[in-house]
């Protein structure tokens, strides 16, 4: 791609790209008073519930590089990581606002449609409508940021705040399959695509191996919100926060907020099997890629009772596991090994760590 401006983006301007969104755009969220076109969108909710608002972007060369997935899967990524705030508090998403930085040169509206196209089918997955928005000119990379609104029953938002000693500790899903998928990227292999040959296979590495890396870059590029397990768990979940720097470092804010200790084992965490591949051909620590890794947007809860009998109704098919329990001493999270030997952890992502 040349260092211009492509001239379709150039011959249909800021508001021309505008008016594409809002043909594009459904509404879908019957609290719509007014969508796309005014200073503001104006939105009713229902009495009986409160807003739930979350922002989160997703910037050019800090979260993605633009090969590694293509447009479509990048345009669903944007919205999933904030649907999965919204599952963290037991939430309904209903809007989104997109600010939309694109790069002065170097992308083509075909690839800023497809980014919008995968977006809209994200937001249509899951019942959101797509009600303003800005858009600007970058000049580093392509710029994602979705302000996103939902709704809880009132007081029943689940808060990292509420674990209470005695409780369980539970996750969705399978960790560390992000970081993995993250590492396959890195190493030059891509999503649905054979094996490339300028990419040196290691002989043990099989058809299985070679399935479960793919999910693992799938469960990078699209992760799936745990919408409808959020929304069960209001009926037992004590506390609950979604995954996104890693566990070692989320499970860290849950017992901070909730003035607990947290003890986890580490031979009942889920372990993604493409953790365990990647791991292996790259001399990683599998463990590292499950507490550190970060991006798998499960949800880490708290409860008093078994949730599996409530799950297995409002996300039927998600795995759980128990992984830990919720203590009354220092707020720090352990984890204990299979010799019985327990150590404090600490890590995760931190955007201003030297090296991130
Ligand atoms: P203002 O100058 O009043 O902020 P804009 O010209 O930025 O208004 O936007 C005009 C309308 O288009 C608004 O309704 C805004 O929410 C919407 N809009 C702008 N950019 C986007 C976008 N990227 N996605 C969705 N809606 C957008
Ligand atoms: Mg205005």
């Amino acid at each position: 791609m040349s260092n211009r401006i492509d001239p379709a983006l150039a011959v249909l301007g800021e508001f021309g790209l505008i008016g594409r969104i809002r043909e594009r755009i459904r509404h879908r969220s019957s609290g719509t008073v007014l969508g796309i076109g005014d200073d503001a969108a104006v939105l009713r909710i229902e009495p009986g519930r409160e807003l739930l608002a979350t922002t989160d972007m997703l910037l050019e060369g800090v979260h993605f590089r633009r090969e590694w997935g293509g447009g479509f899967a990048l345009g669903r990524k944007t919205l999933a990581v904030n649907l999965s705030d919204i599952a963290a508090m037991g939430g309904q998403p209903l809007y989104a606002l997109l600010g939309l930085g694109i790069p002065a040169a170097g992308i083509t509206l075909a690839e800023v449609e497809e980014v919008l196209a995968g977006l809209e089918a994200e937001a249509d997955a899951w019942g959101v409508t797509l009600a303003g928005g800005d858009t600007c000119k970058s000049q580093s990379g392509l710029v994602l940021s979705v302000t996103l609104l939902g709704e809880a029953p009132a007081g029943r938002a689940i808060r990292r705040s509420g674990a209470q000693p005695g409780d369980g500790l539970w996750v969705t899903g399978r960790l560390g399959g992000s970081a993995a998928g993250l590492l396959a990227l890195e190493m030059g292999l891509r999503s649905g695509a054979a094996w490339p040959p300028h990419v040196a296979r290691p002989e043990w590495l099989g058809p299985e191996e070679e399935a479960a890396i793919q999910a693992a870059v799938s469960a990078h590029l699209t992760p799936v919100p745990r919408l409808t397990a959020g929304q069960a768990l209001l009926q037992c979940a004590t506390a609950m926060i979604d995954l996104s720097d890693g566990i070692a470092s989320d499970a860290g804010h849950l017992c901070r907020e909730s003035r607990v200790g947290v003890r986890f084992f580490a031979y009942q965490l889920p372990v993604h099997p493409g953790a365990t591949v990647m791991a292996r051909w790259t001399g990683r620590d599998v463990l590292d890629l499950v507490l550190r890794g970060g991006e798998d947007y499960e949800l880490l809860f708290a409860s008093g009772t078994d949730p599996r009998p409530i799950l297995a109704g409002g996300a039927p098919g998600l795995s759980v596991a128990r992984i830990g329990e919720v203590h009354a001493g220092p707020p720090e999270v352990t984890l204990t090994g299979a010799d019985g030997q327990t150590d404090v952890l600490t890590g995760g992502f931190d955007h201003f760590r030297p090296g991130a």
